[in-house]
C-alpha cells in the first residue's frame, strides 16, 4: 500500500521536507540548508539529499510512497513542472524540477507554488476543512495568496494565477516599492517588511511619537521588526498598537476588493505576521466589511490558518491528496 507521501519546501534558505501520513501525520522531518548563493547544482542536489535522508531515516520504503510533492517559491508552471525564475533562488532558471526529481527517484513527482500548496493544506488539514471555495493569504516577508473553486487551485491560463498580492493598492506609493518591481502593491505596502518600515518613516519623521519602541532596539532603528512591533503593542504601546492597526486596515480593504470578486466562503490568513492574532484581525475583519459591496461578507469568516510552522511540509504533501 502506497500509504505515505513526501512533501519538500524549497525556500530561500532552508528546505523542510517531510513524510506524511494519508491521515495527516508528520512521521519523520529533515530540514537542510537551500545553499541558494553557491548556485542550481548545489541546491538541486540539497533537495536529494534531503529526500534521501527521509527515506533512510524514516524506515519507509519506496514502494510505500504515493508521491512526491515540492513547493517552491514562484512564478512557476504547476502544470508543466517547470520553475521560472524565483529570485531568492539564485541560477534557477526553467528548471524542469518535477522530471528532475521523479528521474531521480523514479517515484511520480508533482510540483506547485508554496502559497497556493499552503492553501490547499488549509483545506485538507487546517482552517479550512470542509470548504471548497477559499481565499487563502500568508502575510510574512511577502504577500502569497491562493485561490481555491471548488475544492481546487485555481491555477490560471499559464499557471501563474492567485497572485493576490501584487494587487496595486496605491499607484502614488512611491515609498513602497515592491519585490515585483512595481509600486504600492498590497505586499509592498502590508507585509511584515512593509509594516516595519511605515513604522520606522514615522519614528524618523519631525514630529516624533511618544514610544518607547526606539529602546527595544537599543536605539538602533534598522533592527525594528514584527516580533517587536508586536511585543510593543502588547505591552499597550499606542504607536505600535497604531502601526498594527494600521497594516489591519490595508488588508481589509484589499480583502474588501477579494471578497467582491471572488465571493469566498471563508478567508483564511497564515504567515507569520498572522501570529499577531486579535488586534490585526479585528481590523482586517471591520475594514474588509466596510470595504465591499457584497452584503453577506459580514458573514465571511476570516480566521487565522491552523497550520503552523510545517505548513510549507503540508502543502507540498497536499499535491497528492486532493
Ligand atoms: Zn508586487
Amino acid at each position: 500500500m502506497r500509504n505515505y507521501v513526501i512533501g519538500v519546501d524549497i525556500g530561500g534558505t532552508k528546505i523542510a521536507s517531510g513524510i506524511i501520513s494519508r491521515r495527516g501525520k508528520l512521521v519523520k522531518k529533515v530540514v537542510l540548508p537551500t545553499l541558494a548563493q553557491e548556485g542550481f547544482a548545489v541546491s538541486i542536489e540539497q533537495v536529494y539529499s534531503s529526500i534521501v535522508e527521509l527515506l533512510k531515516t524514516s524506515g519507509i520504503k519506496k514502494r510505500e510512497i504515493e508521491g512526491i510533492g515540492v513547493c517552491a517559491p514562484g512564478p512557476l508552471d504547476p502544470r508543466r513542472g517547470i520553475v521560472h525564475n524565483p529570485p531568492n533562488l539564485k541560477g534557477w532558471r526553467e528548471v524542469p524540477l518535477e522530471k528532475l526529481v521523479s528521474k531521480h527517484f523514479k517515484i511520480k513527482t508533482r510540483i506547485e507554488n508554496d502559497a497556493n500548496a499552503a492553501g490547499m493544506a488549509e483545506v485538507i488539514w487546517g482552517a479550512a476543512k470542509g470548504y471548497k471555495e477559499v481565499f487563502y493569504v500568508t502575510v510574512s516577508t511577502g504577500i502569497g495568496t491562493a485561490v481555491i473553486v471548488d475544492g481546487k487551485i485555481y491555477h490560471g491560463k499559464n499557471g501563474m494565477a492567485g497572485e493576490g498580492g501584487h494587487v496595486t493598492i496605491d499607484y502614488n506609493a512611491q515609498n513602497a516599492v515592491c519585490g515585483c518591481g512595481r509600486i504600492g502593491c498590497i505586499e509592498a505596502l502590508a507585509s511584515g517588511p512593509g509594516t516595519v518600515r511605515r513604522l520606522r518613516n514615522r519614528l524618523e519623521s519631525s514630529s516624533r511619537p511618544k514610544t518607547r519602541i526606539p529602546d527595544l532596539v537599543g536605539g538602533d532603528l534598522s533592527k525594528l521588526n514584527m516580533e517587536t512591533i508586536d511585543q510593543a503593542a502588547s505591552n499597550g504601546d499606542e504607536v505600535a498598537i497604531e502601526a498594527i492597526k494600521e497594516e489591519g486596515r490595508l488588508l481589509g480593504i484589499w480583502l474588501g476588493g477579494m471578497i467582491n470578486l471572488l465571493d469566498p466562503e471563508i478567508i483564511v490568513i497564515g504567515g507569520g505576521v498572522s501570529l499577531i492574532g486579535r488586534p490585526l484581525f479585528d481590523e482586517i475583519r471591520k475594514y474588509a466589511c466596510q470595504s465591499t459591496i457584497n452584503i453577506m461578507a459580514r458573514c465571511t469568516p476570516i480566521v487565522p490558518a491552523k497550520l503552523k510552522k510545517d505548513v510549507g511540509i503540508y502543502g507540498a504533501a497536499s499535491v497528492f491528496m486532493s
